[in-house]
């Protein structure tokens, strides 16, 4: 904790498993859900609590942030899991290859051929999930719910490409559960079984509808500010 940040992250996420764990329980669920603790906007003085405190699964949604803040984490924590959730340009694919772990923003065919080609010449393979536009919001990144089913085959028989699941984020203004279903709905038939669904407002309503990870992010740190965090010292 420091004055600039007067929210304690490890007890926000003890909380917020708490709450997933409340969510499952009250749907019937018996599964593990993964939650991503988002850290974009957040500095490794934000982020060194939770490594301390044994997590070790994060996302980030812009490749240079990321590559500003995580390879020193990363050299201290080996273990540590990083997402990609947000959109990712052809020009910093062989930099998201190096970096992440779990590429969720997969959608379209340009991508998917840029992405296969750095995995076969990095021999890094970062897992893939698909992300669908459920929402159809035309300034929004991912697939149209309509075109999923082709993309998903094309990644598959064109690019050699398997993903393992499906990601998205529902419009801001909309009730979410719709899209939750969607998603889960697409990936049954694609023969998919990891969801990547529910933000810090509708995590646990995800859980119940079949999502195995989370991304949670002003839960565990408080509003993001607009103040660029502060390099690592290595
Ligand atoms: C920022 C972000 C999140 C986390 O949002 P919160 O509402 O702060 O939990 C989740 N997913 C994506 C794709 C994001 O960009």
């Amino acid at each position: 904790m420091t004055p600039s940040n007067p929210v304690d992250p490890v007890a926000k996420l003890a909380e917020a498993k708490a709450r997933l764990k409340a969510a499952l329980a009250e749907a019937g669920r018996d599964a593990a859900v993964e939650l991503v603790a988002v850290t974009k906007t957040h500095g490794p003085h934000e982020i060194m609590p939770l490594l301390e405190a044994g997590h070790r699964r994060f996302g980030e949604n812009r490749v240079q942030e990321a590559q500003s803040k995580w390879p020193a984490l990363k050299a201290r924590y080996p273990d540590i899991i990083l997402h990609l959730i947000g959109p990712l340009q052809t020009n910093k694919v062989a930099d998201a290859v190096a970096l992440f772990d779990v590429i969720e923003s997969l959608d379209r065919p340009k991508l998917a051929g840029a992405l296969a080609a750095e995995m076969t010449k990095s021999g890094r393979r970062p897992a893939l999930f698909v992300q669908i536009n459920t929402g159809e919001e035309p300034q929004k990144a991912g697939v149209l719910p309509t075109e999923a089913d082709a993309f998903i085959a094309a990644c598959r028989a064109d690019f050699g490409l398997e993903p393992e699941g499906l990601m998205c984020i529902p419009p801001a203004a909309a009730a979410p559960a719709p899209h939750f279903a969607l998603l889960a709905k697409i990936a049954g038939r694609c023969g998919l079984n990891k969801l990547s669904m529910g933000m810090s407002g509708d995590y646990e309503i995800a859980a119940q509808l079949g999502a195995t990870q989370v991304r949670i992010g002003s839960a565990l740190f408080g509003a993001r500010g607009t103040t660029p965090h502060a390099p690592v010292a290595s």
